[in-house]
């Protein structure tokens, strides 16, 4: 119902601004390479999203302004909490309307780039004023004029919103923006800190058990082993401890998302490290019951 809502506003305002025209032309600034890589094919991917609305309706791009109906940028920020813009206004270098999509954003003296899943529908929702559209007073709609800022976008995702219209072909998908990394951060610190803390007496002890020696040959090759073993755990042990305080100095710079990674990296070497122990308990134990029998109760 909603769709065809839409399809309706969409239909009488398009023939106030593009006067009839089924092929709508564009002039697209070029995307640097490393936001290609990261964002994909953002405006073709909102393109294909209005002609899959309006049949009839093509968009294609042209290689001069003049011949364009309006112009497509990309700009690493833009002003007063507004990511996206489209303007009328022929008043710039091109002499054509433009659209204009902001990827990146700057927050506590930072720049961030925005999300691929954001750049996308802040994308659509620009492409549908520049074809027309006004602003809807649906929250579940594209066109309702939250989305121009990145912080209510997040928000009213966060509330459960924005599910109708124009989530039927790719709905968005709970994650990156919704992470709370520095809980995520802070959870890991602690399981990383308490599994290194167990550690200290674990290796000490297989410390011992790697340099027990026997006459059997049998028993020889299985220390060997665990002399191996031994070997990677202190490298493992080590790497956890180096990640750890990598992770330290992300989380003095508030850079929650990097230390989540260097703990939770850290928590895997140290889980690594439990494993090397319990590879050289178990071929010291097989050392020894070849030395003095399975049964023997004997101390080495
Ligand atoms: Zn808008």
């Amino acid at each position: 119902m909603k769709a065809l809502a839409l399809l309706a506003v969409f239909a009488a305002s398009v023939s106030f601004s593009i006067a009839d025209a089924e092929t709508v032309n564009m002039y697209v600034q070029r995307m640097p390479q490393h936001w290609q890589n990261q964002f994909g094919d953002i405006l073709s991917d909102a393109t294909k999203y209005w002609e899959a609305k309006a049949p009839g309706l093509k968009f294609s791009t042209v290689s001069h302004a003049e011949q364009a109906d309006f112009v497509v940028e990309w700009a690493s920020q833009y002003g007063e909490g507004k990511l996206g813009y489209y303007s009328t206004d022929t008043v710039n270098q091109y002499g054509k309307p433009k659209l204009t999509i902001s990827l990146g954003y700057f927050k506590d003296k930072k720049w961030n780039l925005v999300s691929s899943e954001y750049a996308l529908e802040i994308t659509k929702h620009e492409l549908g004023h520049a074809i027309g559209l006004p602003h809807s007073t649906d929250p579940n709609d594209i066109m309702y004029p939250t989305i121009e800022n990145y912080e209510s976008w997040q928000q009213s995702r966060q509330d459960g919103h924005l599910t109708a219209t124009h989530t039927l072909k790719d709905p968005p998908t709970k994650k990156a923006s919704s992470v709370d990394w520095q809980t995520k951060s802070q959870q890991y610190q602690k399981m990383s800190s308490n599994k290194i803390d167990s550690l200290d007496s674990k290796i000490a002890k297989a410390q011992g058990l790697a340099s027990s020696e026997y006459s059997n040959l049998g028993s020889k090759a299985e220390m060997e082993k665990a002399q191996t073993a031994f070997w990677w755990a202190k490298k493992y042990l080590s790497m956890a401890e180096k990640k750890h305080e990598e992770a330290g100095s992300h989380v003095i710079q508030a850079n929650y998302q990097e230390s989540f990674k260097k703990f939770k990296s850290s928590f895997d070497y140290a889980k690594k490290t439990e494993q090397k122990i319990a590879e050289i308990t178990k071929h010291h134990k097989k050392a020894y019951e070849m030395e003095y029998g399975k049964n023997s109760t004997r101390a080495n």
